[in-house]
């Protein structure tokens, strides 16, 4: 499961957790992006806090684990880029590769479709707020599966926590602490127009 985790939070954990269950899957791999080269909107947290911040939610969860190999390559990161890392570390593994509807959206525009769908079974999970379609889809490439609904963002969350608001029970109680210690969020910038 790919994700910028910038904080994870438990629509991530139950996501991963539920795909688990339904596809028995022996290990859950969480994979934190590498930092953008250049800023964008927004400055994602550095890569070892994020990396950090998923190891502490899923380090209770036996079958969860964390990969380096996107915070390692650095740079933007590219699916194809990932999947072909996690192939050459586990070359006798069925990969699944888990995202959520937002994210399937632009599976048709990602790089390389071909490949992709040859290097793992793509996996798109119900989220709030988003359609899941498979209109446009390879047929077979991709499994549609829903999941308990948890309408929680990781945008939200660091919009709670520039504003004050709390975060405990939307994030794991490690990551609240992490975040604290840290100090991230507090400065984010506040969005053109927006009444705090
Ligand atoms: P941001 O708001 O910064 O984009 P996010 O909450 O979307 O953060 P990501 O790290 O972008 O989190 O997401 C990683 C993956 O988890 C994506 O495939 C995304 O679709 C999926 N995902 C995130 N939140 C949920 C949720 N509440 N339910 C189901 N899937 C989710
Ligand atoms: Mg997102």
């Amino acid at each position: 499961m790919g994700g910028t985790f910038d904080p994870v939070h438990h629509g991530h954990l139950v996501a991963a957790s539920e795909v688990a269950g339904l596809f028995g899957l022996d290990e859950v791999v969480f994979v934190p992006t590498g930092q953008p080269w250049q800023k964008s909107e927004r400055g994602v947290s550095p890569a070892e806090d994020r990396y950090l911040m998923t190891v502490i939610a899923t380090a209770s969860n036996p079958r969860f684990s964390v990969s380096r190999v996107d915070v390692d390559r650095g740079g933007p990161t590219y699916t194809i880029d990932t999947l072909t890392d996690l192939r050459r570390e586990h070359p006798d593994a069925e990969l699944f590769f888990i995202t959520g509807a937002d994210a399937l959206a632009q599976i048709v525009g990602w790089r390389e479709t071909d490949k992709l769908f040859h290097l793992a079974h793509f996996v798109g999970v119900t989220r709030p707020g988003y359609q899941l379609a498979d209109a446009d889809l390879p047929q077979g490439a991709v499994s549609l599966v829903e999941v308990p609904a948890l309408a929680i963002s990781s945008t939200d969350c660091r919009d709670r926590v520039r504003r004050g608001m709390p975060v405990w029970y939307l994030v794991p109680d490690g990551v609240v602490q992490y975040i604290e210690k840290r100090g991230l969020y507090h400065g984010d910038p506040v969005r053109p127009g927006e009444v705090l």
